[in-house]
């Protein structure tokens, strides 16, 4: 048997299919996109598709893509690009509390520079009202960051409804769609965004590759200096193995989306029942159905602030969870920032599992999960710590 990989929101398992289509610029075909000669003009020519796909996934123009080296790369393009690089950076900038690290840091960096920001809660569910980040703007208000969906709970935002407020406003919309692209239906057009960050490992990609949309007539400073590629928005070579990666996962997830999701949100309702039947105690965080299709986030009674060794014991049996979110290794002792903004307290907030699905799981997978999982809580838990059905 292999072992289960249930963290498909810490990053995915490349597609054969994606592989294969970037083979042979690992193997014998390369070429710099700048360079004029036949190879050169081959390495163009596979840029220029990826970046058609990945348009096409989205429902933008080719010319609005750009391409970076990470979801977190996109993420700090557009919030330095848009807020400035001044040693002096003014006005104010609104995000939610439950934005990934790539966001809440970046904004922290430039409010050290000057710029005022806020950061609007959740409610329970982890929804963000449309109203409340209305509330927030202000006359000198110049981005807005909300994220599509989340990483560690997977509720999906109300982003149309959201972008339309602020851009009435006349102030530029930003959405974090790393947890979302490939995943659930996003176009541009119809959310009204101006721009929005995907990355290519969360949606069967290699890792490493990231893009921007930015909406055509919206001005970026450049991150990264150089001999311009990119518009002149992130200069370097491009890692042509892994646009063309990026590409054929857009294209794969695009066509694949429908049946795909259904699959998924079938798997996804009965491990939640399946949970909640057999886990005494256990609690799903987030809205129970508007959240990305193979991703659950549960607290365990009696279990709160353990969930490490929750996650320890599953690895042991060759089933890998999260805890929180990816980042949590690197600070597995704090209580994760998203579920203290949706109001659980700090105990409860350290003691999180996320199980998250994708296109390579299958239902036997989860029936063996399903069967282990509980004897693995109650083996953990000390006895009469939650209460008895
Ligand atoms: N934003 C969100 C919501 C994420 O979940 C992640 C990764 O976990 C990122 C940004 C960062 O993406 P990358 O790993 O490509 O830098």
């Amino acid at each position: 048997m292999r072992p289960i990989y249930f963290d498909n929101a810490a990053t995915s398992q490349l597609d054969p299919r994606v592989a294969e289509g970037m083979a042979p610029w690992l193997l014998g075909q390369f070429g710099n996109p700048s360079s004029l000669h036949l190879f050169g003009r081959q390495a163009r020519t596979a840029v220029d598709q990826a970046r058609r796909q990945v348009a096409e996934l989205i429902g933008a123009t080719p010319e609005e893509i750009v391409f970076t080296a990470s979801g977190t790369e996109a993420n700090n393009m557009a919030l330095f690009g848009i807020l400035g690089q001044e040693p002096l950076v003014t006005g104010h900038a609104v995000t939610s509390a439950i934005e990934h690290p790539a966001i809440l840091r970046t904004l922290a960096a430039l409010e050290r520079r000057g710029l005022q920001v806020t950061r609007v809660d959740p409610n329970s569910e982890g929804i963000l009202a449309p109203e409340a980040i209305e509330a927030a703007l202000r006359p000198d208000t110049r981005l807005v960051s909300v994220m599509a969906a989340n990483n560690v709970i997977g509720t999906i935002q109300p982003i149309a409804r959201i972008a339309a407020l602020v851009r009435a406003r006349g102030i530029l919309f930003h959405t974090d769609a790393v947890q979302a692209a490939g995943k659930i239906p996003l176009n541009v057009e119809a959310l009204g965004v101006d721009l929005l960050s995907l990355s290519a490992h969360k949606f069967h990609g290699p890792q490493g590759v990231g893009a921007l949309y930015v909406r055509r007539g919206v001005t970026l400073d450049p991150l990264i200096w150089g001999g311009g590629q990119e518009r002149g928005l992130r200069s370097a070579t491009e890692n042509v193995a892994g646009l063309v990666g990026v590409g054929r996962a857009a294209e794969i997830a695009r066509t694949a989306l429908g049946p795909e999701t259904a699959r998924l949100v079938g798997l996804r309702e009965r491990l939640i029942d399946g949970v909640l039947e057999t886990v005494p105690g256990a609690q799903l965080v987030g809205h129970p159905h508007q959240r990305l299709p193979g991703h659950a986030c549960f607290v365990l009674a009696g279990l709160t602030g353990d969930a490490i060794r929750l996650l320890l014991e599953l690895d042991q049996q060759e089933i890998a969870v999260a805890s929180g979110s990816a980042c949590s290794s690197n600070h597995a002792a704090e209580p994760s920032h998203v579920l203290l903004a949706l109001g659980f307290d700090a105990v409860t907030a350290r003691g999180s599992l996320r199980i998250s699905l994708g296109r390579f799981n299958t239902a036997e997978e989860l029936d063996r999960f399903l069967a282990v999982f509980p004897r693995t809580v109650k083996a953990l838990r000390p006895v009469a710590s939650f209460p008895r059905r």
